[in-house]
């Protein structure tokens, strides 16, 4: 399982810049750069859940990912030691992309 650290800060799963949700897929079926990818699991954070979020971040996390360009794609798993997630002001995944995606076309 990849090490990851997540900038989506504004991510109800956010724990610290580690996710905290137990798993996450990043999509990007067609993806040819890492702005085309995204992780699907991105659910923004209201004021409300602020408060209340629950769970605890984890360095680790099993990533399923539909970016299958991707030099790290492992039959729609990640195999990369450490990804890094972006979309530090994001509202919707469209807004978040997997920083560490490097297309197998390069
Ligand atoms: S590094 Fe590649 S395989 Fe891993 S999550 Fe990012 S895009 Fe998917």
């Amino acid at each position: 399982m990849p090490m990851l650290s997540c900038s989506a800060i504004t991510c109800v799963y956010n724990k610290d810049e580690l996710c905290s949700k137990g798993d996450i897929t990043v999509g990007g079926s067609n993806a040819k750069t890492s702005d085309e990818t995204c992780c699907e699991s991105f659910k923004e954070r209201t004021s409300q859940d602020y408060s209340n979020s629950e769970g605890k971040g984890c360095k680790t996390i099993k990533v399923d990912c539909e970016a299958q360009e991707c030099v790290y794609n492992d039959n729609c798993k990640c195999d990369a030691a450490k990804i890094g997630i972006g979309g530090s002001s994001a509202c919707r995944c469209e807004e978040t992309k997997c920083g560490t995606f490097q297309c197998t076309c390069k």
